[in-house]
C-alpha cells in the first residue's frame, strides 16, 4: 500500500526534478492508532529503501467507504454500523482499505 504511494511520489519528483521530499499528505480510511503507527513506520521504511531523507507524513482520516452486496450502493459508514440504509442488507463490504491517495506533497530541488 505505502510502497505504491512512495513510487507515485518518486515519479512526480523525478518529473519535476525534485530531490528532497519534505512532507506528504495522504488520505486513508478511518484507522485505529495502531494502524496509523504501522502506516507511519511503513512510510519511514519505504523512504529509507528509496534512499530518501525522512519527511513529514500527514494522515488525513476520511470516512469509510463501503459497498453493499445487496443493492450495490456505495455507502459511507461510521464505526461498526454495517447495515445498508437503502435495502437493509448487512452484507456490506468495506472498501476503505483499498483507498489511499495522495492529497499533496512538498519537495525541494
Ligand atoms: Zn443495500
Amino acid at each position: 500500500m505505502m510502497k505504491g504511494i512512495i513510487m507515485a511520489v518518486r515519479e512526480v519528483m523525478r518529473k519535476d526534478r525534485l530531490k528532497t521530499l519534505t512532507s506528504l499528505k495522504i488520505k486513508v480510511g478511518e484507522l485505529g492508532a495502531e494502524e496509523t503507527r504501522a502506516l507511519e513506520f511503513a512510510f519511514e521504511v519505504c523512504l529509507k529503501e528509496a534512499r530518501m531523507k525522512p519527511a513529514r507524513l500527514d494522515i488525513i482520516k476520511a470516512p469509510i467507504t463501503a459497498i453493499c452486496s445487496g443493492c450495490g450502493k456505495k455507502l459511507r459508514v461510521s464505526g461498526f454500523h454495517h447495515e445498508c440504509p437503502s435495502c437493509g442488507s448487512n452484507g456490506i463490504k468495506d472498501l476503505s482499505s483499498a483507498e489511499m491517495e495522495i492529497i499533496s506533497m512538498e519537495a525541494e530541488p
